[in-house]
Protein backbone atom coordinates (compact mmCIF):
# COMPACT_ATOMS: atom_id res chain seq x y z
CA UNK A 1 0.00 0.00 0.00
CA UNK A 2 0.99 3.83 -0.56
CA UNK A 3 2.64 4.80 2.57
CA UNK A 4 1.90 8.50 3.54
CA UNK A 5 4.73 10.74 5.09
CA UNK A 6 5.39 11.18 8.70
CA UNK A 7 3.85 14.53 7.51
CA UNK A 8 0.20 13.04 7.42
CA UNK A 9 0.60 13.17 11.35
CA UNK A 10 1.22 16.50 11.69
CA UNK A 11 -2.61 18.29 10.66
CA UNK A 12 -6.37 17.41 11.30
CA UNK A 13 -8.89 18.56 8.85
CA UNK A 14 -10.36 22.12 10.16
CA UNK A 15 -12.63 21.15 13.09
CA UNK A 16 -14.72 24.05 12.05
CA UNK A 17 -15.83 22.35 8.43
CA UNK A 18 -15.73 19.02 10.64
CA UNK A 19 -18.98 20.39 12.57
CA UNK A 20 -20.52 21.92 9.16
CA UNK A 21 -19.84 18.61 7.78
CA UNK A 22 -21.62 16.74 10.54
CA UNK A 23 -24.55 19.33 10.49
CA UNK A 24 -24.44 18.77 6.49
CA UNK A 25 -24.92 14.55 6.91
CA UNK A 26 -28.11 15.67 9.10
CA UNK A 27 -29.41 17.52 6.89
CA UNK A 28 -28.88 15.46 3.92
CA UNK A 29 -30.96 12.81 5.95
CA UNK A 30 -33.86 15.40 5.91
CA UNK A 31 -33.29 16.72 9.50
CA UNK A 32 -33.94 21.22 9.35
CA UNK A 33 -30.31 21.96 11.02
CA UNK A 34 -29.80 25.60 12.60
CA UNK A 35 -26.51 25.93 11.63
CA UNK A 36 -24.31 28.67 13.14
CA UNK A 37 -21.22 26.52 12.62
CA UNK A 38 -19.53 28.31 9.71
CA UNK A 39 -17.53 31.34 9.35
CA UNK A 40 -18.72 33.40 6.60
CA UNK A 41 -21.00 35.91 5.61
CA UNK A 42 -24.53 34.83 4.71
CA UNK A 43 -24.68 37.59 2.19
CA UNK A 44 -24.55 36.95 -1.45
CA UNK A 45 -21.15 38.88 -2.83
CA UNK A 46 -22.29 42.39 -3.63
CA UNK A 47 -23.60 43.36 -7.72
CA UNK A 48 -20.84 45.68 -8.25
CA UNK A 49 -18.57 42.85 -7.47
CA UNK A 50 -20.27 39.89 -8.81
CA UNK A 51 -20.32 42.34 -12.84
CA UNK A 52 -17.07 43.22 -12.52
CA UNK A 53 -15.76 39.43 -12.71
CA UNK A 54 -18.33 38.88 -15.66
CA UNK A 55 -16.68 41.95 -17.35
CA UNK A 56 -13.36 40.51 -16.50
CA UNK A 57 -14.58 36.96 -17.90
CA UNK A 58 -15.68 38.25 -21.07
CA UNK A 59 -12.51 40.48 -21.65
CA UNK A 60 -10.51 37.64 -21.78
CA UNK A 61 -8.52 38.34 -18.46
CA UNK A 62 -8.65 34.64 -18.06
CA UNK A 63 -5.29 33.60 -18.26
CA UNK A 64 -2.48 33.23 -16.14
CA UNK A 65 -1.45 36.25 -13.87
CA UNK A 66 1.96 37.00 -12.35
CA UNK A 67 2.31 34.78 -9.05
CA UNK A 68 1.96 37.93 -6.61
CA UNK A 69 -0.93 38.95 -8.52
CA UNK A 70 -2.04 41.57 -11.15
CA UNK A 71 -0.18 44.77 -10.27
CA UNK A 72 -3.86 46.58 -10.42
CA UNK A 73 -4.99 44.91 -6.79
CA UNK A 74 -1.25 44.87 -5.44
CA UNK A 75 -1.10 48.58 -5.92
CA UNK A 76 -4.33 48.96 -4.66
CA UNK A 77 -3.80 47.11 -1.70
CA UNK A 78 -0.36 49.16 -1.21
CA UNK A 79 -2.59 52.10 -1.53
CA UNK A 80 -5.05 50.63 1.48
CA UNK A 81 -2.69 50.76 3.70
CA UNK A 82 -0.56 54.02 3.13
CA UNK A 83 -3.71 55.70 3.43
CA UNK A 84 -6.21 54.32 5.76
CA UNK A 85 -3.25 52.53 7.93
CA UNK A 86 -0.68 55.37 7.63
CA UNK A 87 1.74 52.96 6.89
CA UNK A 88 4.19 53.34 3.97
CA UNK A 89 3.05 50.53 1.93
CA UNK A 90 4.97 49.44 -1.47
CA UNK A 91 3.18 47.31 -4.26
CA UNK A 92 6.23 44.97 -4.33
CA UNK A 93 4.96 43.87 -0.36
CA UNK A 94 2.03 43.21 -1.47
CA UNK A 95 1.52 39.42 -2.63
CA UNK A 96 -1.96 38.25 -3.44
CA UNK A 97 -2.96 34.45 -2.41
CA UNK A 98 -5.50 31.68 -2.64
CA UNK A 99 -7.47 33.49 0.39
CA UNK A 100 -6.25 34.70 3.78
CA UNK A 101 -5.36 31.08 4.66
CA UNK A 102 -2.87 30.28 2.00
CA UNK A 103 -1.38 34.04 2.77
CA UNK A 104 -0.93 32.69 6.26
CA UNK A 105 0.37 29.20 5.27
CA UNK A 106 2.97 31.23 2.64
CA UNK A 107 4.36 33.73 5.56
CA UNK A 108 4.54 30.95 7.97
CA UNK A 109 6.60 29.05 5.33
CA UNK A 110 8.72 31.83 4.62
CA UNK A 111 9.57 32.54 8.30
CA UNK A 112 9.41 29.34 10.67
CA UNK A 113 10.94 25.64 9.78
CA UNK A 114 12.26 22.83 12.30
CA UNK A 115 13.28 24.08 15.50
CA UNK A 116 11.79 27.40 15.59
CA UNK A 117 8.69 28.13 17.92
CA UNK A 118 5.32 30.38 17.38
CA UNK A 119 3.55 31.88 19.78
CA UNK A 120 -0.08 31.70 19.35
CA UNK A 121 -2.44 32.82 22.42
CA UNK A 122 -5.22 30.91 22.83
CA UNK A 123 -8.51 31.17 21.80
CA UNK A 124 -7.06 31.17 18.57
CA UNK A 125 -8.62 30.29 14.60
CA UNK A 126 -8.85 26.56 14.02
CA UNK A 127 -6.18 26.23 11.57
CA UNK A 128 -3.17 28.56 13.16
CA UNK A 129 -2.06 25.66 15.30
CA UNK A 130 -1.59 22.87 12.16
CA UNK A 131 -0.21 25.69 9.58
CA UNK A 132 2.46 25.93 12.19
CA UNK A 133 2.98 22.45 12.09
CA UNK A 134 3.40 21.71 9.31
CA UNK A 135 6.36 23.97 8.76
CA UNK A 136 8.06 21.75 11.63
CA UNK A 137 7.56 24.84 13.89
CA UNK A 138 6.19 24.07 16.88
CA UNK A 139 3.08 26.14 18.28
CA UNK A 140 3.56 27.47 21.72
CA UNK A 141 0.24 28.23 22.64
CA UNK A 142 -0.03 31.10 25.56
CA UNK A 143 -3.55 30.46 26.90
CA UNK A 144 -5.45 33.64 28.12
CA UNK A 145 -8.67 34.59 30.41
CA UNK A 146 -11.80 35.13 30.45
CA UNK A 147 -11.51 37.65 32.98
CA UNK A 148 -8.11 39.09 30.99
CA UNK A 149 -11.02 39.79 28.30
CA UNK A 150 -9.04 36.90 26.01
CA UNK A 151 -6.03 39.48 25.33
CA UNK A 152 -2.73 38.24 25.48
CA UNK A 153 -0.68 40.62 27.75
CA UNK A 154 2.92 41.74 27.43
CA UNK A 155 4.58 40.12 30.66
CA UNK A 156 2.50 36.62 29.34
CA UNK A 157 4.58 37.28 25.61
CA UNK A 158 7.86 37.92 27.23
CA UNK A 159 7.41 35.04 29.32
CA UNK A 160 7.06 32.52 26.53
CA UNK A 161 9.82 34.13 24.72
CA UNK A 162 12.72 31.51 23.85
CA UNK A 163 15.55 32.02 21.88
CA UNK A 164 13.88 30.06 19.73
CA UNK A 165 10.43 31.78 19.08
CA UNK A 166 10.19 33.19 15.20
CA UNK A 167 6.94 34.47 15.41
CA UNK A 168 4.01 35.62 17.79
CA UNK A 169 0.98 35.55 15.92
CA UNK A 170 -1.97 38.26 16.65
CA UNK A 171 -5.72 38.21 15.33
CA UNK A 172 -7.72 41.25 16.24
CA UNK A 173 -10.34 41.46 15.69
CA UNK A 174 -10.72 37.51 16.84
CA UNK A 175 -12.07 34.73 15.71
CA UNK A 176 -13.40 32.89 17.60
CA UNK A 177 -13.91 35.48 20.66
CA UNK A 178 -14.60 38.41 18.72
CA UNK A 179 -11.77 40.21 21.03
CA UNK A 180 -10.65 43.54 19.46
CA UNK A 181 -7.44 44.93 21.08
CA UNK A 182 -7.55 48.72 21.75
CA UNK A 183 -4.63 50.70 20.07
CA UNK A 184 -3.03 50.98 23.93
CA UNK A 185 -2.99 46.97 24.30
CA UNK A 186 -1.39 46.62 20.89
CA UNK A 187 1.28 49.41 21.18
CA UNK A 188 2.01 47.56 24.94
CA UNK A 189 2.53 44.33 23.14
CA UNK A 190 4.56 46.49 19.81
CA UNK A 191 7.00 47.42 22.55
CA UNK A 192 7.32 44.40 24.22
CA UNK A 193 7.81 42.69 20.58
CA UNK A 194 10.52 45.31 19.64
CA UNK A 195 12.27 44.50 22.81
CA UNK A 196 12.72 40.86 21.26
CA UNK A 197 14.06 39.28 18.05
CA UNK A 198 10.60 38.12 17.32
CA UNK A 199 8.60 38.75 14.20
CA UNK A 200 4.95 39.28 14.23
CA UNK A 201 2.54 37.58 11.68
CA UNK A 202 -0.90 39.89 12.63
CA UNK A 203 -3.98 38.50 10.94
CA UNK A 204 -6.59 41.42 10.49
CA UNK A 205 -8.83 39.83 8.48
CA UNK A 206 -11.41 41.28 10.20
CA UNK A 207 -10.82 44.56 10.10
CA UNK A 208 -13.73 46.35 8.69
CA UNK A 209 -16.23 44.15 11.14
CA UNK A 210 -16.51 45.77 14.27
CA UNK A 211 -18.60 47.22 16.60
CA UNK A 212 -19.83 50.31 19.18
CA UNK A 213 -16.51 51.51 20.23
CA UNK A 214 -14.26 49.06 19.29
CA UNK A 215 -11.98 49.90 16.13
CA UNK A 216 -9.32 47.63 14.57
CA UNK A 217 -5.79 48.57 14.55
CA UNK A 218 -2.96 47.95 12.07
CA UNK A 219 -0.69 46.16 14.08
CA UNK A 220 2.64 47.02 11.80
CA UNK A 221 1.88 50.68 11.65
CA UNK A 222 1.95 51.15 15.46
CA UNK A 223 5.38 51.98 16.30
CA UNK A 224 8.52 52.70 13.62
CA UNK A 225 10.39 49.74 12.79
CA UNK A 226 7.67 47.17 13.58
CA UNK A 227 6.89 46.61 9.74
CA UNK A 228 9.98 45.14 9.15
CA UNK A 229 8.87 42.31 10.93
CA UNK A 230 5.68 41.93 11.08
CA UNK A 231 3.59 40.13 8.13
CA UNK A 232 0.13 41.77 7.88
CA UNK A 233 -2.57 39.60 6.70
CA UNK A 234 -6.20 40.45 5.17
CA UNK A 235 -8.25 39.98 2.06
CA UNK A 236 -12.02 40.19 1.17
CA UNK A 237 -13.62 36.93 2.39
CA UNK A 238 -15.28 38.17 5.00
CA UNK A 239 -15.68 42.17 4.61
CA UNK A 240 -17.17 41.80 0.79
CA UNK A 241 -18.66 38.11 1.55
CA UNK A 242 -16.55 36.98 -1.00
CA UNK A 243 -14.90 33.38 0.78
CA UNK A 244 -15.43 31.28 -2.67
CA UNK A 245 -13.58 33.61 -4.48
CA UNK A 246 -10.60 32.85 -2.37
CA UNK A 247 -8.63 35.76 -2.74
CA UNK A 248 -6.45 37.00 0.48
CA UNK A 249 -3.32 39.28 1.12
CA UNK A 250 -0.29 39.69 2.81
CA UNK A 251 2.40 42.85 2.93
CA UNK A 252 5.42 41.70 4.45
CA UNK A 253 9.04 43.34 4.13
CA UNK A 254 9.97 43.16 0.83
CA UNK A 255 12.16 40.19 0.97
CA UNK A 256 10.08 37.94 2.57
CA UNK A 257 7.25 38.98 -0.08
CA UNK A 258 9.56 38.18 -2.87
CA UNK A 259 10.33 34.41 -1.32
CA UNK A 260 6.30 34.39 -0.52
CA UNK A 261 5.93 35.17 -4.49
CA UNK A 262 8.13 32.56 -5.53
CA UNK A 263 6.79 30.03 -3.19
CA UNK A 264 3.50 30.49 -5.14
CA UNK A 265 4.83 30.90 -8.30
CA UNK A 266 5.69 27.04 -7.55
CA UNK A 267 2.86 26.26 -5.95
CA UNK A 268 -0.33 27.85 -7.34
CA UNK A 269 0.89 30.10 -10.01
CA UNK A 270 -0.89 32.39 -9.43
CA UNK A 271 -4.67 32.81 -7.60
CA UNK A 272 -7.79 33.09 -10.17
CA UNK A 273 -7.58 35.45 -12.28
CA UNK A 274 -11.05 36.26 -12.93
CA UNK A 275 -11.17 36.57 -8.70
CA UNK A 276 -8.82 39.09 -8.70
CA UNK A 277 -10.42 41.55 -10.49
CA UNK A 278 -13.40 41.21 -8.45
CA UNK A 279 -11.58 41.75 -5.55
CA UNK A 280 -10.36 45.19 -6.97
CA UNK A 281 -13.44 46.16 -7.63
CA UNK A 282 -13.93 45.14 -4.13
CA UNK A 283 -11.81 47.18 -2.77
CA UNK A 284 -11.76 50.41 -5.47
CA UNK A 285 -15.57 50.46 -5.86
CA UNK A 286 -18.13 51.57 -3.73
CA UNK A 287 -18.09 50.52 -0.43
CA UNK A 288 -22.29 50.97 0.55
CA UNK A 289 -22.64 47.46 0.59
CA UNK A 290 -19.93 46.84 3.73
CA UNK A 291 -22.00 49.17 5.39
CA UNK A 292 -25.57 47.55 4.70
CA UNK A 293 -24.17 44.38 6.15
CA UNK A 294 -21.94 45.81 8.73
CA UNK A 295 -25.88 47.01 9.86
CA UNK A 296 -27.04 43.32 9.91
CA UNK A 297 -24.29 41.93 11.89
CA UNK A 298 -24.50 44.61 14.21
CA UNK A 299 -28.43 44.07 14.56
CA UNK A 300 -27.97 40.30 15.35
CA UNK A 301 -25.18 40.77 17.97
CA UNK A 302 -27.46 42.84 19.51
CA UNK A 303 -30.30 40.37 19.56
CA UNK A 304 -27.30 37.17 20.16
CA UNK A 305 -26.05 38.87 23.39
CA UNK A 306 -29.82 39.40 24.66
CA UNK A 307 -30.63 36.15 24.37
CA UNK A 308 -27.55 34.74 25.72
CA UNK A 309 -28.12 36.65 28.62
CA UNK A 310 -31.34 34.68 28.95
CA UNK A 311 -29.75 31.65 28.73
CA UNK A 312 -29.57 29.53 32.37
CA UNK A 313 -26.42 28.91 32.88
CA UNK A 314 -24.07 30.65 29.90
CA UNK A 315 -21.96 33.85 29.55
CA UNK A 316 -20.28 35.30 27.36
CA UNK A 317 -17.96 38.99 26.69
CA UNK A 318 -19.95 41.31 24.16
CA UNK A 319 -17.86 40.30 20.76
CA UNK A 320 -16.14 43.90 20.03
CA UNK A 321 -15.59 43.14 16.34
CA UNK A 322 -16.09 39.83 13.83
CA UNK A 323 -19.25 38.04 13.55
CA UNK A 324 -19.01 34.91 16.31
CA UNK A 325 -20.33 34.51 19.85
CA UNK A 326 -17.91 32.48 22.09
CA UNK A 327 -19.90 31.03 25.07
CA UNK A 328 -19.22 29.95 28.18
CA UNK A 329 -20.83 26.44 28.66
CA UNK A 330 -18.96 24.95 31.30
CA UNK A 331 -21.52 25.25 33.95
CA UNK A 332 -23.64 22.59 32.04
CA UNK A 333 -20.90 20.17 31.99
CA UNK A 334 -21.12 16.27 34.01
CA UNK A 335 -25.05 17.69 33.99
CA UNK A 336 -27.29 15.48 31.74
CA UNK A 337 -28.92 17.60 28.77
CA UNK A 338 -31.70 15.54 26.91
CA UNK A 339 -30.24 11.95 28.66
CA UNK A 340 -26.82 12.55 27.54
CA UNK A 341 -24.45 13.48 29.91
CA UNK A 342 -22.20 16.42 28.73
CA UNK A 343 -18.81 16.82 29.86
CA UNK A 344 -16.86 19.07 27.96
CA UNK A 345 -17.38 21.11 24.44
CA UNK A 346 -17.27 18.59 22.13
CA UNK A 347 -19.84 16.37 23.94
CA UNK A 348 -21.76 19.69 24.55
CA UNK A 349 -21.85 20.55 20.66
CA UNK A 350 -22.40 17.24 19.75
CA UNK A 351 -25.73 17.00 21.71
CA UNK A 352 -26.80 20.51 20.84
CA UNK A 353 -26.44 19.30 17.36
CA UNK A 354 -28.11 15.59 17.62
CA UNK A 355 -30.96 16.41 19.96
CA UNK A 356 -31.66 20.33 19.64
CA UNK A 357 -30.40 20.65 15.73
CA UNK A 358 -28.22 23.39 16.55
CA UNK A 359 -25.02 23.33 15.25
CA UNK A 360 -22.19 25.46 16.78
CA UNK A 361 -18.18 24.69 17.32
CA UNK A 362 -16.62 23.21 20.61
CA UNK A 363 -14.12 25.76 22.33
CA UNK A 364 -11.26 22.88 22.43
CA UNK A 365 -11.22 23.38 18.47
CA UNK A 366 -10.01 26.63 18.96
CA UNK A 367 -7.73 25.72 22.43
CA UNK A 368 -10.64 26.68 24.95
CA UNK A 369 -12.04 23.84 26.51
CA UNK A 370 -15.37 24.93 28.06
CA UNK A 371 -16.77 27.25 25.31
CA UNK A 372 -18.72 27.02 22.11
CA UNK A 373 -18.46 29.29 19.40
CA UNK A 374 -21.86 30.57 17.71
CA UNK A 375 -21.62 32.42 14.15
CA UNK A 376 -24.14 34.80 13.79
CA UNK A 377 -23.48 35.09 10.13
CA UNK A 378 -27.19 33.48 9.59
CA UNK A 379 -30.14 35.08 9.06
CA UNK A 380 -32.22 36.48 12.07
CA UNK A 381 -34.67 34.06 11.52
CA UNK A 382 -32.28 30.99 12.43
CA UNK A 383 -30.66 32.90 15.05
CA UNK A 384 -34.23 33.32 16.61
CA UNK A 385 -35.34 29.88 15.96
CA UNK A 386 -31.92 28.22 17.15
CA UNK A 387 -31.87 30.20 20.89
CA UNK A 388 -35.53 29.07 21.67
CA UNK A 389 -33.98 25.31 20.44
CA UNK A 390 -31.18 26.38 23.09
CA UNK A 391 -32.91 27.42 25.55
CA UNK A 392 -35.09 23.93 25.46
CA UNK A 393 -31.84 22.21 25.10
CA UNK A 394 -30.82 23.77 28.24
CA UNK A 395 -33.53 23.81 30.30
CA UNK A 396 -34.13 19.89 30.08
N1 LIG B 1 -8.08 34.22 9.50
C1 LIG B 1 -9.15 34.10 10.32
C2 LIG B 1 -9.02 34.58 11.72
C3 LIG B 1 -10.33 33.54 9.86
O1 LIG B 1 -11.39 33.42 10.68
C4 LIG B 1 -10.41 33.08 8.52
C5 LIG B 1 -11.62 32.41 7.99
O2 LIG B 1 -12.39 31.81 8.71
C6 LIG B 1 -9.29 33.24 7.72
C7 LIG B 1 -8.14 33.80 8.23
C8 LIG B 1 -9.27 32.71 6.30
O3 LIG B 1 -9.83 33.55 5.38
P1 LIG B 1 -9.92 33.12 3.85
O4 LIG B 1 -11.27 32.54 3.65
O5 LIG B 1 -9.71 34.38 3.08
O6 LIG B 1 -8.85 32.12 3.58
Amino acid sequence: PLQLAERSNLIEPSATLAMGAEAKRLKAQGLEILDFALGEPDFDTPQNIQDAAFRAIKEGKTHYTPPAGIPELRQAVARHYTGRESLPTDASQVVISNGAKHSIHNALMAVCGHGDEVIIPAPYWVSYSDLVKLTGASPIVVPTTEESGFKLTPDQFLQAVTPRTRLLMLNSPSNPTGVVYSRGELEALADAVLETEVGVLSDEIYEQLTYGDAESTCFAALRPGLSDRTITISGVSKTYAMTGWRIGWSVAPAGVAKFMADLQSQETSNPCSVSQWAALEAIVGPQDSVGVMKAQFAKRREYVMERISRLPDVTCAPPGGAFYAFMNVSRHFNRSLRGITVSDSTSFCMAALNTARVALVMGSAFGAEGYARMSFATSMETIERGFDALEEFLAS
